[in-house]
């Protein structure tokens, strides 16, 4: 179609965005995924090659209404959906996202005649660390960035900035930035092997990171403690990291991805984190992808996993995510970091006169594109912010509450069901339960069940559930991330399936 009739469909757009609005609000799907039909039809219908003139506004919206829609999974439309940690979308979220798309704003330089949208960001920042329970003196700076993946990216990325400063000025060297000179030279005028990377239960994007910043994937080393699946082994941590040939960073996994559980479970323990790191010059980076998040929580019932992300105010860097927990859309992540001037050694976006910002008065912004991976970049903050402040404190704790309770009724009922084993396997089970986040972690008794558990579960596409391993054996994992949970009605739903999976609990 002509370009030229795009004026004209604006109000066409305008009634598909209150259909789409209508759609995702009250639409309550009776299956979690698409239908194998629904699939099939929705591949023939894709186009073999560009056509030459297009099919005009009207057929394409009709086309992905009806012949794409249906064949997309309700991951974030449908409570039962427990897949991956997908989130859901809150109301406000999703208003804003469209405001994204529509007014396009490029959120890379920050000038103050030209667009509220730094910030905005910046602000968004500041409202996440409230909520977060992180000093604004010391925590409101970072970026958003695509997930916690490039959060991740962008923590170790600071750290290798730090660790071998620390390693170089040990020597008296004044090559002094990664970003600048590069990691070979750093690494040789340091006298070094290289750097490591030491973590306990690590999610497997932190491994990426350090493939992708010339740290290695093999330098991810872990420090647990033989007699348990997560914590930290303070001895050899100490021992890695009093190494003469390696500068370390530690990775603290709050909230591993498998059991939803926390790798420090006192203030005491990040505090020697913290002593340990400041005596070799070490950096500590937190990946609380969505387990940051239970600092919004107060009170005995939840203690357990209080205590479980108490004391990450004495990381340097802290990755979250704002797809999951915060239940915006992707892609949305934010990396916060007590050492704001980092990330400028990394990611300047040196020599480029004209995207410099222009300053006139207010807040002192930094330009995203200078402490950040991409130029330009999506108003991915708008979401985060219309969440923050439309929901608050409390709406972020009693939804992450109702979260955990279903997650722990549910733990408990596979506790005690003769066909089922509550993962990590525990001899109490209150302790079990204490620690249970928004992650429940099970497999089938029988061999033969359990190897095709996920499968079974997702077939009656009343639920969905990610496949995975723990200790060496197929596992599932139902990951309650979504604020449409109900306690009750997707326990009801959740034990029907699992029961009628088992053939009954006899
Ligand atoms: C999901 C997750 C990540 C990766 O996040 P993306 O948003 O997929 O990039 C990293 N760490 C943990 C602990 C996670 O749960």
């Amino acid at each position: 179609m002509d370009l030229k009739d795009i004026e004209s469909t604006s109000q066409e757009q305008g009634r598909l965005h209150q259909k789409l609005w209508e759609m995702t609000q009250t639409w309550q799907p009776d299956s979690v995924i698409p239908s194998a039909s629904d699939l099939s039809r929705a591949r023939a219908s894709l186009p073999k090659s560009l056509t030459e003139n297009g099919a005009g506004f009207e057929n394409t919206t009709q086309h992905i209404l009806n012949d794409l829609v249906p064949a997309f999974n309700r991951s974030s439309i449908s409570p039962n959906y427990y897949g991956f940690i997908t989130g859901g979308i809150t109301p406000a979220a999703l208003f804003a996202d469209n405001l994204v798309s529509a007014y396009d704003q490029n959120v890379q330089v920050h000038m103050t005649e030209h667009s509220i949208s730094t910030d905005v960001e910046h602000n968004a920042l500041g409202l996440l660390a409230d909520l977060l329970r992180l000093d604004r003196s010391q925590w409101h700076n970072g970026t958003f960035t695509t997930g916690a993946t490039g959060s991740n990216i962008q923590g170790i990325a600071c750290g290798r900035e730090f660790v071998l400063r620390a390693a170089a000025k040990k020597k008296g060297i004044s090559i002094d930035s990664v970003g600048e000179y590069g990691l070979f030279e750093l690494i040789h005028a340091a006298g070094l092997s290289g750097v490591q990377v030491l973590t306990t239960l690590p999610h497997s994007s932190l491994t990426k990171a350090a493939g992708i910043l010339g740290i290695g994937r093999a330098n991810v080393k872990s420090v647990c403690r033989d007699d348990h699946y997560l914590q930290f082994d303070m001895e050899k941590v100490e021992a890695e990291l009093a190494r003469s040939d390696k500068a370390s960073i530690i990775a603290v996994s709050c909230g591993e991805v498998n059991t939803g559980h926390f790798a420090t479970s006192t203030l005491s323990e990040m505090e020697n984190l913290r002593r340990l790191c400041d005596k070799y010059g070490a950096w500590i980076h937190v990946d609380g992808a969505f387990g940051i998040f239970g600092r919004v929580l107060e009170g005995p019932e939840f203690s357990t996993i209080s205590k479980g992300c108490e004391g990450m105010e004495l990381a340097d860097s802290i990755a979250g995510d704002g797809h999951k927990l915060l239940n915006v859309p992707y892609d949305c992540g934010f990396f916060l970091c007590r050492h704001a001037g980092e990330a400028n050694n990394v990611f300047q976006n040196a020599n480029a006169a004209y995207l410099n910002g222009a300053q006139s008065g207010g807040p002192s912004i930094p330009s995203p594109l200078n402490i950040g991976m991409e130029n330009s970049r999506r108003f991915r903050a708008l979401p985060a912010y219309a969440s923050l402040v439309a929901y608050g404190r409390t709406g972020y704790r009693q939804m992450l509450e109702r979260q955990i309770r279903l997650a722990r009724m549910l733990t408990e009922w596979l506790y005690d069901h003769p066909k089922y084993t509550a993962l990590p396997k525990l001899d109490n089970k209150e302790a079990l339960l204490d620690q249970t986040y928004i992650s429940v972690l099970f497999s089938a008794k029988d061999e033969e069940l359990n190897s095709n558990l996920p499968k079974r579960i997702n077939e009656t596409s009343k639920m969905f559930v990610s496949g995975s391993a723990w200790q060496g054996r197929p596992a599932c994992r139902i990951a309650i991330s979504n604020w449409r949970v109900v306690e009750d009605r997707d326990f009801a739903v959740v034990t029907a399936v699992l029961d009628g999976v088992a053939g009954g609990r006899s």
